[in-house]
């Protein structure tokens, strides 16, 4: 007898945007709807795929910034200018367009809800997107460091603020302005250090793991300074929001 199909993480499947919320001027955040999906593991992606009328297609990888529900999942873009894809999923993608997903993907950049050890998540600009499902998600203490431009350009305002608010002590949330701070900021505009990233690390002997999400060369800085300031590097994971997809 011949076996069925089952359809697997690498299968397309159809979604069906059923939201769209602005984050920012140039940032969106896509609630899509996908039949059967079971969830995925804070920190893992979506390969995301578009159909031109012509049959010309483009994919690009979009980290999951939701907490994993069945059925639903969001993803947050960040529009790059003269890009291909995501000019469209901030700009023009609307409520009822069907697109098509692969996933979820990644098995090394998650946090399970259930670890219980401590994290410091670590985001630049979109990076944060995968933090944000895993801060969502968190039953255990999790600190934030949020590295944006600056206060318009900064993902999830709302949602992190309300994070804060409930704070039970349990979640943390710490920002750095690298180009316009608002107003009364304590500190100048500039890049993340190995000042503010001590200020905000978990202690050596705390156990804790660190997840480091953004462009290539802020991934990399982070990630040295980390060391430079006495964390294991088994400790540290990292995710690049290099350029994807064909
Ligand atoms: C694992 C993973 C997860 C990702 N998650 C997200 C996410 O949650 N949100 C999000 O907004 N993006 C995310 N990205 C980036 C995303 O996949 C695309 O690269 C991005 O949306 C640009 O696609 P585009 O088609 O608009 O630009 P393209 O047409 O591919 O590129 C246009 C120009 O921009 C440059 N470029 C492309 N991508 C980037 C980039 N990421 N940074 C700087 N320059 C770039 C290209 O080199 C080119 O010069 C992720 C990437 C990876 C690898």
């Amino acid at each position: 007898m011949a076996r069925a199909a089952v359809p697997g993480r690498l299968t397309w499947q159809p979604a069906t945007v059923a939201a769209a919320r602005a984050e920012t001027a140039t940032a969106r955040t896509l609630v899509l709807d996908v039949d059967g999906w079971a969830g995925h593991v804070p920190g893992q992606h979506i390969d995301l795929r578009l159909t031109a009328p012509d049959g010309y297609r483009a994919y690009r990888s979009y980290s999951i910034s939701s907490a994993p529900e069945p059925g639903r999942l969001e993803v947050t873009v960040q529009a790059v200018t003269d890009g291909e894809v995501s000019p469209y999923l901030v700009d023009v993608a609307e409520p009822g367009d069907q697109l098509e997903i692969r996933g979820p993907l990644g098995g090394w950049f998650v946090r399970r809800p259930a670890d219980p050890r401590p994290a410091l998540l670590i985001g630049g600009g979109s990076g944060v997107a995968p933090l944000m499902s895993m801060l969502r998600a968190a039953t255990h203490p999790t600190r934030l460091l949020y590295s944006t431009r600056s206060p318009s350009e900064a993902l999830f305002t709302a949602d992190l603020a309300t994070a804060r608010a409930a704070d039970d002590g349990r979640i943390d949330v710490t920002y750095v302005y690298t180009r316009v701070a608002p107003p009364g900021w304590p500190a100048p505009p500039g890049r993340l250090d190995a000042d503010a990233l001590a200020r905000v690390a978990w202690p050596r002997d705390a156990d804790a793991v660190t997840f480091v999400c953004g462009p290539t060369g802020f991934v990399e800085a982070v990630a040295d300074l980390l060391v430079d300031i006495g964390h294991d590097p088994a400790n540290i994971r990292t995710e690049r929001f290099g350029p994807t997809g064909g």
